[in-house]
């Protein structure tokens, strides 16, 4: 049997906290960065975003 010292209960941090949100440069979505992709300076909220790249919205 194990004996080791008692699970310590985590400090409830915020999940928001820990995962600033980013702005999909494709649909504008906002998603946690540490789950969202980035290229070149944008950030993306799935791979298929990514592989498009920003939306087109120059004008
Ligand atoms: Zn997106």
């Amino acid at each position: 049997m194990t004996k080791g010292p008692a699970p310590r209960p985590k400090p409830a941090t915020p999940e928001i906290d820990a995962a600033p949100m980013v702005r999909c440069a494709q649909c504008g979505v906002h998603v946690p960065r540490d789950r969202a992709l980035s290229q070149d300076q944008q950030w993306y909220c799935t791979e298929t975003h990514r592989l498009q790249g920003p939306a087109a919205r120059d004008r």
